[in-house]
């Protein structure tokens, strides 16, 4: 953080300013340098590179079922009309991520971990949460920020053409999630946030979110089961942190799957 703080009392104050925008959904000021235009691209770009290097099922009961729970809690969200898509990447870890523009991956260990949809309810809509946020741009546009003070300028932004730029970063943006690491970068604001919105979705779309906090309680165990820690947990809030704030809203969920 203070590397980025360097940067932006140096050049780069104008274009903050212009960068800083209110999330519709969270009224949470986000510094995104990416333009919502450029999402799309980036994520497209990112998930056929994935395809290329993972065994990624866009078909077959597995990714049927994700697909299917994806597509009715994408109905009722701030952004039904993203290019969504939904894969399950086959191999056995508990993981989970989303790229920008919508498009999702879910690892078999994860799908096949949880047999009620609502508990598998829980991780898409959390992720369908990051996707809407657009939490991967924040993140891109933190790292870029700190690419910038590295080479030591500031003005260097547009310098390159758009595409050359959004064809570079997918790459990158690919590798990280084909290495699993695509949930290390969000902060533990974001998590929650993530937790906090897509309770909300999966309980708008029908789904009850009592399942949420009973997704982490199992995750939990799953991880104290030995074996590689799972990487969907890897990131800043605990656990028990998750889940006692799920339950301190639960009222408020209840409320959207009542209703
Ligand atoms: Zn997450």
């Amino acid at each position: 953080m203070k590397m980025i703080k360097g940067v932006l009392l140096g050049a780069g104050l104008l274009l903050v300013t212009a960068c800083m925008t209110t999330n519709e959904v969270t009224g949470r000021s986000q510094f995104i340098i990416i333009p919502p235009s450029q999402d799309a691209a980036l994520g497209l770009e990112a998930m056929n590179e994935v395809k290329k290097s993972a065994p990624v099922q866009t078909s077959g009961p597995m990714a049927e079922r994700v697909q299917r729970i994806g597509a009715r809690i994408v109905a009722i969200s701030d952004a039904p009309n993203l290019g969504w898509e939904f894969v399950v990447i086959d191999e056995p870890v508990l993981n989970a991520w989303a790229l920008p523009g919508g498009k999702v991956a879910i690892y078999s260990k994860m799908v096949e971990s949880f047999t009620s949809d609502e508990e598998l309810a829980a991780v898409i809509g959390h992720e369908i949460a990051h996707a809407v946020l657009r939490h991967g741009a924040e993140q891109m546009s933190r790292a870029q920020m700190q690419n910038l003070l590295i080479i030591g300028a500031g003005v260097a932004v547009g310098a390159t053409t758009e595409d050359d730029e959004t064809a570079q970063m997918a790459v990158g943006l690919a590798s990280l999630a084909t290495a699993g690491f695509v949930q290390l970068p969000h902060s533990r604001k974001m998590e929650l946030e993530a937790d906090h919105v897509g309770t909300m979705y999966m309980a708008k779309a029908g789904y009850d979110p009592r399942a949420s906090v009973r997704l982490w309680q199992r995750m939990k165990t799953l991880k104290e089961g030995g074996g590689q820690p799972p990487t969907f947990l890897s990131t800043h809030p605990s656990d028990d942190k998750r889940i006692s704030r799920l339950e301190e809203r639960m009222e408020e969920y209840l409320s959207y799957y009542r209703k």
